[in-house]
């Protein structure tokens, strides 16, 4: 019997979001242990991790103040769940911080264990809401193509990527406009400034076509991650925010990669000057040292949902880990970390580096595009550059090159046919060069 723990990976688990020939042909990396932005193997290998985990673990793998934050909460009071009328002091506390570093003047926030969960929570906020303002045909969300709102089955719903077809998704009345990526959904000869207005007006087309007061909320990511590290066309969220505010249906951000620091600001909605009716936080909230989400309510959605609870005397749902204290204590000292002790700083101070990294990898005659903001970032393959003909297949070319890279000891993401870079907020200078040095030779040898 094979004892490796590659082979005991595979033969205890039941793998998703994971292309199984390619793990049947080269094992699964089973780790054991991380320092700073490396992630270390049973073989002993190290990798510099230019995906922070799922782009979350943006302080590295060994923060000693986040865990004597988690361990100083676990020895005074491990656990808790955050309704009936009860809830710890630090999911308090918790929630007056993230109102405080909001871009809101005031709200009110709601505990999950994940994104997608917080999003499914703020679908059913909305359709609760519906109900309770005497408005129940107020149900449709409407979200882009290749969006990523996570896998439960309302957050399923909301994402734009053709594969939850096998679960029969989305449900009924989940509408996805075109994703507002030029380079890709530009039409030939058509300026940037055209390409948005023309979103601008399918916004306007569906809203007229399914009835304003049917539409329950505009749900984006500020640049779109999962499908690809996607930042919208210029002045895309200027041209629908007006439109959406005409009809009054509410613009959430899911904020759960961009928000607190990913695009150098502490909200993505910073970076593009809009002002969202509520956030979709979660992967930063803790650095990623604990599972977390929050839906963090702006004040219109938050009196009006407060009166809504108020009449109905509840609004029930919630987790049994809903604001869990040790949660919340990592939370407290995640946002600091980030907002206080130097971390969004490094994040704007390796901007400028890791776009003329980018821009470099991307004079490869294979590379089609390079996109991104902040620090995350994605490389598009293509067969031809002037035609921007992708390779045949759906991963093949992007993986090759992720796998390349693994080989040298660099974890970097293959999405569709681009690679996506997401480095912790920690990383050096030093390790950024690593990181293109090591792309660029698995660039050099995939092509
Ligand atoms: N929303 C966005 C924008 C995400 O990127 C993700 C996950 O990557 C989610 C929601 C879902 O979060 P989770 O995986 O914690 O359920």
């Amino acid at each position: 019997m094979d004892t490796s723990w590659e082979a005991r990976a595979e033969a205890a688990s039941f793998y998703g979001f994971t292309d199984l020939p390619s793990v049947h042909q080269r094992g699964t990396v089973v780790l054991t242990h991380g320092q700073g932005p490396y992630v270390v193997d049973t073989n002993g290998r190290r990798y510099l991790d230019a995906n922070s985990g799922l782009w979350n673990m943006v302080a590295g793998f060994d923060h000693p103040g986040l865990a004597a934050a988690a361990k100083a909460q676990y020895d005074r009071f491990p656990g808790y769940h955050a309704f009936f009328g009860r809830m710890s002091d630090q999911t308090v506390t918790l929630s007056e911080r993230l109102i405080e570093v909001s871009p809101f003047e005031r709200g009110r926030v709601f505990y999950t264990n994940s994104g997608s969960e917080a999003n499914d929570t703020l679908i059913k906020m909305l359709w609760f809401l519906a109900g309770a303002e005497d408005q129940p045909q107020r149900r449709k969300i409407l979200t882009r193509a290749n969006a990523y709102h996570g896998v439960t089955l309302g957050a399923a719903s909301m994402t734009g990527k053709p594969y939850n077809s096998v679960f029969g998704l989305p449900l009924p009345g989940f509408l996805h406009l075109t994703c507002p990526h030029y380079w890709r959904e530009g039409h030939a000869d058509e300026s940037e400034a055209a390409f948005t207005a023309r979103m601008a007006r399918e916004l306007e087309d569906t809203i007229a076509r399914e009835g304003a007061d049917t539409i329950a909320a505009f749900v984006a990511e500020p640049v779109m991650g999962a499908g690809g590290a996607i930042p919208p066309s210029a002045g895309y969220f200027q041209a629908i925010q007006p439109i959406l505010k005409k009809h009054s249906i509410p613009l959430i951000s899911d904020e759960v990669i961009c928000g607190l620091g990913r695009t150098g600001e502490v909200w993505g909605c910073e970076s593009y000057g809009f002002m969202p009716d509520a956030i979709i936080s979660s992967k930063v909230l803790t650095a990623g040292y604990f599972p977390m989400g929050a839906v963090i309510l702006g004040p219109d959605l938050a009196d009006r949902l407060q009166a809504a609870s108020e009449t109905a005397e509840e609004f029930p749902h919630g987790f049994t880990a809903s604001g869990h204290p040790v949660g919340c204590a990592i939370a407290l000292k995640a946002i600091d970390v980030v907002l206080n002790e130097g971390l969004l700083d490094n994040v704007r101070t390796l901007t400028p580096l890791f776009e003329e990294g980018m821009a470099r990898l991307a004079e490869h005659p294979n590379i089609g595009e390079w996109r991104g903001k902040g620090l995350m970032g994605a490389l598009e393959a293509v067969a031809d550059k002037d035609t921007k003909t992708p390779f045949p297949g759906h991963l093949s070319v992007s993986e090759r090159i992720a796998n390349t890279c693994t080989d040298h000891g660099l974890i970097c993401r293959p999405l569709g046919q681009s690679i996506v870079l997401c480095p912790p907020f920690i990383l050096t200078s030093g390790q950024m060069d690593e990181m293109f040095t090591k792309l660029q030779g698995a660039l050099n040898e995939v092509f």
